[in-house]
């Protein structure tokens, strides 16, 4: 089964950005710099609005 992607929505600037639900690295808002996710050494733990999953075929 393919991992999703998540399609958040930063909290401080409402910037939407597209993010790998087990990204290994912290993920930032390109806007703001806001931390969206950070790594579990499974699926990152999401500290964004998550508005979608977006899934591959
Ligand atoms: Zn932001």
């Amino acid at each position: 089964m393919a991992s999703p992607f998540y399609k958040v929505k930063c909290k401080d600037c409402n910037n939407e950005q597209i993010i790998f639900s087990k990204a290994s690295m912290q993920v930032r808002c390109h806007i703001c710099g806001t931390l969206l996710a950070e790594p579990t050494g499974g699926k990152a733990k999401i500290k964004a609005e998550i508005l979608e999953e977006l899934r591959h075929a």
